[in-house]
């Protein structure tokens, strides 16, 4: 394997270096030191800060080596405590000038050395529509956003055209909510019917935990009525409950839990409620029934493949027949927005087997759909037994992008979403599809981070969202099920402090 060495004789923006020769050698043993380069590498890179400028110097096994100069804007260094917040925001400016400056040099010298672009070019860690709508609030022109994202960012023409749009959709849905008033509730549900292959969330089998399920549900309702109180100051704009997988919880597990949101939250003037159904394994008519008795407005019926081959080697356990069986279902118990999720780069699959999912969805007709390029993070059983798949083809390539594009279009449906993970497949990015007046607002507001995120159940990540976007302040639940249950008490305080320190 062709191994790359980092030395960090200067860490200001390690990982944004890192992320970014992460995103050109993804397939690299790639190692950061601090003090000395490890023998044997194909590539070295070493960082360093002398006087005005950044420096990267490469070193490369074949014997091409130099270095490049990057001038830094003086005055970051300034970071004192007792600042006033103009000078944060003074600080805050010069040090992203500092850090796209660096991302700019580096990314011009990692295409010379690697003979490729990325589509994204040197955005890593930045969300491409929000900086689009930035400029966009900024009062800047389509036209003039577009060049700042290829000339700064090296953002491809189509990429920056997509973050536009997206931007634009956004920005017209957001007009009808006063966001900056509101929040958004999520609810986590951790268990799932079996484990897939590419999970990297803490997601539980339901058959192993089964026992727990119910004190689960006791301390989320615990929860839930601890901290509706806390945010009686504020409206509650979407709820969405997501997990795992919800529908794991049986008919009375649900309807307990939906009452207990409905009692203590409310639901009078929430603009969008989402249950991710999901698995289409873990549906009933009984569960869709219960849902119906709540003004749920919006559901998932997830796919992610329809060839029945990947779905048993990704390890989803249920067939192409019970995800058309559930959509059409949910269809008939009167569900008028459905969201059915996709993963392009699933192992073993070619073009072909992507053009036979997307026929089969659209026969369905969901109202939106979210195409994600596979990521595979460290967690992932697909990492960890690596070796196993060592033999399969993870192929996704913008051909295959583009192909699912055309198929959102053709059933009517514009971008309206889009992020990027890490490790993701061919860098490219995630991105929700939906007809007119069906875009999940909730996805717009966590992707903007528009507004305060309260998020319930074991790993809930709440994001406290307050000086006009400006800050945000992570709270965040133990993710281990036994843990929460029993340090539910601990989880309720966190929030309390929290909230009334920020909101
Ligand atoms: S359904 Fe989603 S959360 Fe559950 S195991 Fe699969 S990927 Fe993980």
């Amino acid at each position: 394997m062709y191994k790359i060495g980092i030395l960090f004789r200067n860490r200001e923006f390690e990982h944004d270096v890192y992320e970014l020769i992460r995103a050109f050698y993804p397939e690299t043993e790639l190692t950061s030191c601090y003090e000395e380069l490890p023998e044997g590498q194909d590539l070295t890179f070493t960082v360093d800060r002398i006087a005005d400028d950044f420096q990267i110097a490469y070193d490369q096994a074949e014997g091409n080596k130099g270095v490049i100069s990057v001038s830094v804007v003086g005055g970051a260094e300034s970071t004192d405590a007792a600042a006033s917040g103009t000078q944060t925001e003074i600080t805050r400016d010069i040090r992203k000038q500092n850090k796209d400056a660096l991302k700019y040099g580096l990314y011009q010298l990692l295409v010379k050395l690697s003979g490729k672009t990325l589509p994204w070019g040197n955005l890593t860690g930045i969300r491409p529509a929000k900086l689009a709508m930035g400029m966009l609030e900024a009062g800047m022109k389509n036209s003039d956003i577009a060049q700042e994202m290829r000339d700064n960012y090296c953002v491809s023409r189509e990429k920056a055209a997509l973050a536009i749009t997206i931007a634009n959709r956004e920005r017209e849905i957001l007009k009808e909510i006063d966001y900056e008033h509101g929040y958004s509730l999520y609810i986590g549900i951790p268990f799932c019917p079996s484990i897939c292959l590419y999970c990297s969330f803490s997601s539980y089998p339901l058959k192993v935990w089964e026992k727990k399920v119910d004190d689960y549900v006791d301390a989320l309702i615990h929860e839930v009525q601890a901290v509706a109180p806390m945010m009686k100051h504020r409206k509650l704009d979407t709820i969405y409950f997501g997990g795992g997988t919800p529908t794991t919880l049986s008919p009375a597990q649900m309807d307990r839990l939906l009452r207990a949101v409905g009692e203590n939250f409310g639901f009078e003037g929430v603009k969008e409620f989402t249950v991710e159904a999901g698995r289409p394994d873990s549906i009933t008519r009984e569960k869709l029934e219960v849902l119906k008795r709540y003004p749920v407005t919006r559901i998932s019926v997830n796919p992610q493949t329809m060839n029945q081959v990947t779905l048993d080697i990704i390890g989803r356990r249920h067939t192409v027949e019970e995800t058309k069986n559930a959509f059409v279902l949910a269809r008939e118990l009167g569900f008028d927005n459905i969201n059915m999720d996709l993963i392009v780069g699933l192992p073993g699959e070619d073009r072909s087997m992507v053009e036979n999912t997307l026929k089969e969805v659209r026969a369905l007709m969901p109202d939106s759909l979210t195409v994600h390029s596979l990521a595979v993070k460290r967690a992932a059983r697909l990492n960890i037994f690596r070796d196993r798949y060592q033999e399969m083809t993870f192929e996704n390539n913008q051909e295959i992008m583009d192909m699912t594009m055309k198929a959102a279009y053709e059933m009517e449906m514009g971008p309206y979403y889009l992020y990027r993970q890490k490790n993701m497949k061919g860098n490219f990015e995630n991105v929700g599809y939906a007809k007119v007046d069906k875009a999940g607002i909730y996805n717009i507001l966590i992707m903007e981070e528009k507004q305060p995120i309260i998020a319930l159940g074991a790993g809930g990540s709440s994001k406290l969202v307050f000086e006009g976007g400006q800050r945000i302040e992570r709270v965040e639940n133990v993710k281990d099920v036994t843990n929460y249950i029993e340090r539910i008490d601990e989880m309720i305080e966190r929030k309390r402090a929290a909230i009334s320190a920020w909101l």
